[in-house]
């Protein structure tokens, strides 16, 4: 009898988890290989403190090529075709046949959804990111704008934290008095998934910080030289720097292999991740997991969870074991308020009634914590 073929598609938070939880439960006789096109991806979470010089550039990596010590195999490939008739996937390193799929792609950016939003600044890319930092070092007085442009965006906490991760680097440095900070998003309050709550208490903590907070704003449109941003609901600013958070969308193979349905996201088995494909799972950001009015926000603590529940569910059928316990979408993110305090954010998100959701004072045990899941992930524990 041959063993079983586990094929993952990304390495990002989601599928090194569903291949190392998957890994764990399978004996040696089982494949069990991630596909990535990039050999070492970027946590993104470190962005915010990255671009106050919080962060060194070159620590923020982990090589794939590590989990080889953990019997999975790694290509460093790009996807280009998903063809779940044949159970294939087509890449630039050659075909790969499955028995089970799990796709954990993330989301793509449409830069080129909002005019002009490829030219100017943002931290949610790696690159981009760096390129702030750059200008944010060279930066004595002026406005920043952080203007999120449609939900559903990563880490909706991530504008919020950012902005106040600017305030104290601008107050450290003794330049706070000459920097306006303004954060546009468009949803009618900040963090609404987590509950009113939350929303309450971020405001407050933006408002005590001189941080302008507007809502129901979505960004439309940043001129060419950079410098004049309009926003949904008509009005327009100048800044000095524009940071955008881009339009997030499935990625085209995904959509285009009709794992979707013709949704925006793959919508998935609440209780298992599988979507309406027998054996293909998909996870993460690139999926939907209604939970009350929102959807499980797409972040990389969920990603992960997701992926642990993943591995258990192949593993089980394969292993013909008791089928695990339904995924149980609960996760716990930081917002760090500087690079000295975090607070964290989260709860269950699919608990019977609605989500049931905390947040926290931003304290220096949340940042140690903070630290301590940067280190964790570079180590492949999360
Ligand atoms: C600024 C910022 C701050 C954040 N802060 C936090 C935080 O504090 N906590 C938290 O939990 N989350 C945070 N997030 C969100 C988190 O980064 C994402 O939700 C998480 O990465 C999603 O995991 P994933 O596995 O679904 O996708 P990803 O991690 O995006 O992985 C997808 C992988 O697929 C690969 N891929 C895509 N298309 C192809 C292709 N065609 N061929 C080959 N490979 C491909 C990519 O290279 C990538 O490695 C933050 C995000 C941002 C932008």
């Amino acid at each position: 009898m041959a063993g079983s073929k586990i094929l993952v598609l990304g390495g990002g938070f989601g599928g090194v988890q569903a291949a190392i939880s998957a890994r764990s439960s399978l004996n040696a006789f089982h494949e069990v290989t991630i596909i990535d096109r990039n050999r070492v991806p970027h946590l993104c979470g470190m962005n915010p403190l990255m671009i106050v010089g919080e962060r060194e550039t070159n620590k923020t990596g982990r090589s794939l090529g590590r989990l080889a010590n953990r019997g999975i195999n790694f290509v460093e490939a790009n996807i280009d075709l998903i063809d779940t008739s044949n159970q294939q996937v087509v890449t630039s390193a050659g075909t790969f046949d499955y028995d089970y799929l799990v796709i954990a792609l993330g989301a793509a950016y449409d830069w080129d959804a909002v005019p002009g939003a490829r030219d100017a600044y943002s931290f949610y890319d790696f690159d981009y990111a760096r390129h702030l930092r750059r200008r944010l070092s060279r930066l004595k007085r002026g406005k920043i704008v952080l203007a999120a442009a449609k939900p559903p965006y990563k880490c909706p906490p991530a504008p919020l934290e950012t902005a106040m991760i600017i305030n104290w680097w601008a107050r450290r440095k003794g330049i706070r008095k000459d920097i306006d900070i303004s954060v546009y998003i468009p949803e009618p309050g900040p963090l609404g998934v987590a509950g009113k709550d939350a929303s309450m208490r971020i405001r407050n903590a933006l408002d005590q910080r001189g941080i302008e907070l507007v809502s129901s704003a979505g960004v439309t449109e940043v001129s060419r030289n950079g410098f004049e941003v309009s926003f949904a609901d008509g009005s327009s600013t100048t800044a000095d720097i524009v940071a955008t958070i881009p339009v997030h969308k499935m990625p085209d193979i995904v959509a285009a292999s009709g794992v979707a349905n013709g949704k925006p996201w793959v919508p998935v088995s609440r209780a298992t991740l599988e979507t309406s494909i027998a054996n293909v799972f998909a996870i993460g950001d690139v999926n939907v997991v209604p939970s009350g009015e929102f959807a499980i926000p797409k972040a990389g603590v969920f990603a992960a969870g997701q992926g642990t529940k993943v591995g258990e569910v192949i593993s089980s059928r394969i292993n013909e074991t008791d089928e695990p316990e339904p995924y149980d979408g609960v996760g716990f993110c930081y917002l760090a308020y500087s690079g000295g305090r975090s607070a964290t954010v989260g709860g269950e998100f699919l608990a019977e009634g609605g989500p049931q959701t905390i947040v926290t004072e931003p304290m220096v045990s949340g940042m140690k914590h903070k630290e301590r899941f940067e280190r964790d992930w570079r180590n492949f524990r999360i």
